[in-house]
């Protein structure tokens, strides 16, 4: 089984239902530390050992630093922080350095941190879970998640354009449940969604119906004021799919 709390899952923020991405699974692990690791209360927010990150863009780790400092009174073990090496080199030269924010890996002391950045670029386990990094095409270092309990696997894409490496890898998967994946943008603004490496509506289409029809298919990402058009295009244009819409606070139970 796998337990599924969206507490962001907005391309943008505006009102206490828009915040970006931090998708909550099971107790203790989240992906991505966007804003809306701000509806958690501080027991909650104690809880988490461990942050997977897709990419380093702030709409996905703007929270990560606040979330580190403001727990250490309640935590005697570091949150441990997990992503592709590049995106580590990107954390340490401009968000961990000192001057934006606190290094962290060394505070209180080197061997007994706050935080530890962890590289992952195979299946590793973490947080009682599987975790395999999956192909994105972003423009910067970055990758979805293929995660997988108990005989349960779901998908997140992360930000990316339209990525046919990624759309292979749910071929491969036989336990794949869902998959969680960006549309930014409606058809009407494809060509910023080109320039900005997003999915938009028409590549969302494409690659669903090629999805088996059980897979339920969760739309995060939706730019501000773009969401009512978007959901209204994929429902008219896959009307036979399971498709979701989430709001920050969602919770969606796989197993
Ligand atoms: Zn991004
Ligand atoms: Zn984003």
């Amino acid at each position: 089984m796998i337990s599924l709390r969206l507490l962001g899952c907005n391309g943008g923020i505006g009102g206490k239902d828009r915040q970006t991405t931090s998708y909550l699974l099971q107790e203790s692990t989240i992906i991505d530390a966007g804003t809306g690791l701000t509806i958690l209360d501080l027991p909650e927010l104690a809880a988490i050992d461990h942050v997977v990150l897709t990419h380093a863009h702030m709409d996905h780790i703007a929270c990560l630093p606040l979330l580190i400092d403001s727990v250490t009174a309640q935590r005697e073990s570091p949150v441990q922080v997990w992503t592709l090496p590049e995106v580590i080199d990107i954390l340490s030269t401009h968000i961990f350095n000192e001057k934006v924010w606190p290094d962290f890996r060394k505070i209180p002391s080197p061997d007994s941190p706050f935080m530890t950045l962890n590289a992952i670029s195979q299946r590793t386990a973490i947080g009682g879970m599987f975790f395999t990094p999956l192909s994105a095409r972003h423009g910067i270092p970055a990758c979805g998640y293929l995660v997988e309990n108990e005989g349960v696997a779901l998908a997140f894409s992360g930000d990316t354009e339209d990525c046919p490496s990624f759309w292979e890898a749910m071929k491969q998967s036989s336990t794949l449940k869902a998959v969680v994946v960006e549309c930014s943008y409606p058809s009407a603004l494809t060509n910023i969604a080109q320039v900005s490496m997003h999915m938009d509506v028409p590549s969302i289409v494409a690659r669903v119906a090629e999805l088996p029809k059980e897979i339920t298919v969760v739309i995060v990402h939706r730019k501000p004021g773009l969401e009512d058009a978007i959901e209204a295009e994929l429902r008219m244009q896959l009307p036979s799919r399971d498709l979701i819409f989430p709001k920050p606070g969602d919770v969606l139970s796989f197993g």
